[in-house]
């Protein structure tokens, strides 16, 4: 069965500014890799549909997702935080970015795919239930994760978030849901600065100090992660694939290569095949050197699809 590949040109046009590092061409690294390496062809294409309102309220409030539409600028930038802001397309782009994720999880649910990626921004892991933050407008993971748990009535749902940063606002969600297991690795202390005390039983923080290394991520992911997700069992395994731990990233700070992204891909596969009936969506959350982020995908997709 093929890997399904989600994205829409809505994605595109999100922009925060002529320097941010959470820009249009980050999509476009990863797809001409896609295209250099011949992997694009064997990938299922589908064009992300835009989320609803109601699969946006399962996660966060009322309050904030009409914020959002109401701050939507007809022109220049609008800054949620002092990281993010919205030009005239962010939201389309948002709506699409989620959409993205709770599409893949029908295409899995359903057999028409084993497992897909979702290659989409503006990214998702920092928005909590009511903020923006980090570039990270509605948390297309946490999104996904609630589809899967009230619309086709999965019991357990795992996260596994390998981007360098904490996924602080998925963990604001599901903190208190012990249907939803987060593993979460990232460089500690830094951005957002929390993860670190607040684990419990189906919240498995690891920490990882500023220049760890490949080995020390995969000894991370071996003592902590891989346990509990054998003994959790989730039914569907979702991945916050963020690409900037890699060593040629500078927002980062970590040293991975893209070994370390195929080595994590193929133990979360081999996790998915033993409980989850193979069942993997895995959405782009960080990754900013451009070259190392297109590397570091396609090698994350290449495992995906088993070719
Ligand atoms: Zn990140």
């Amino acid at each position: 069965m093929q890997t399904a590949y989600l994205t829409h040109p809505a994605c595109l046009k999100h922009e925060m500014g002529a320097d941010h590092p959470e820009c249009p061409a980050r999509i476009h690294a990863i797809e001409d890799q896609l295209i250099a390496s011949g992997l694009m062809h064997y990938l299922a294409h589908y064009d992300a549909p835009e989320v609803s309102r109601e699969q946006l309220r399962r996660v966060h409030t009322d309050a904030y997702i009409e914020s959002v539409f109401a701050q939507s600028p007809q022109s220049g930038l609008v800054y949620l935080d002092g990281d993010t802001a919205m030009n005239p397309y962010t939201l389309d782009a948002a709506l699409h970015a989620a959409g993205a994720a709770v599409k893949a999880v029908d295409l899995v649910m359903s057999g028409a795919a084993e497992n897909a990626f979702c290659n989409i921004r503006p990214p998702g892991h920092h928005a909590g239930r009511s903020s923006a933050a980090g570039f990270c407008i509605f948390n297309n993971v946490a999104v996904a994760a609630a589809h899967a748990l009230e619309h086709h009535g999965l019991l357990r749902v795992a996260i596994a978030d390998f981007d360098v940063h904490h996924g602080n606002g998925t963990e604001d969600i599901f903190h208190d849901d012990p249907r939803v297991m987060l593993c979460s690795t990232f460089r500690h202390p830094y951005y957002p600065y929390c993860g670190v005390g607040s684990e419990n039983s189906h919240i498995i923080n690891v920490p990882l100090a500023g220049g760890a290394s490949g080995e020390d991520f995969r000894a991370a992911i071996t003592q902590h992660w891989l346990p509990a997700l054998d003994d959790f069992q989730p039914q569907l395994l979702l991945i916050s694939a963020g690409f900037d731990a890699h060593k040629e990233d500078d927002m980062g700070g970590l040293a991975l290569r893209e070994a370390d992204y195929v080595w994590v891909s193929e133990q979360l596969k081999s996790l998915a095949a033993r409980h989850a009936a193979r069942r993997i969506v895995s959405v782009l959350e960080g990754g900013y050197a451009l070259s190392a982020l297109g590397r570091s995908a396609v090698a994350h997709i290449r495992v995906l699809s088993g070719l």
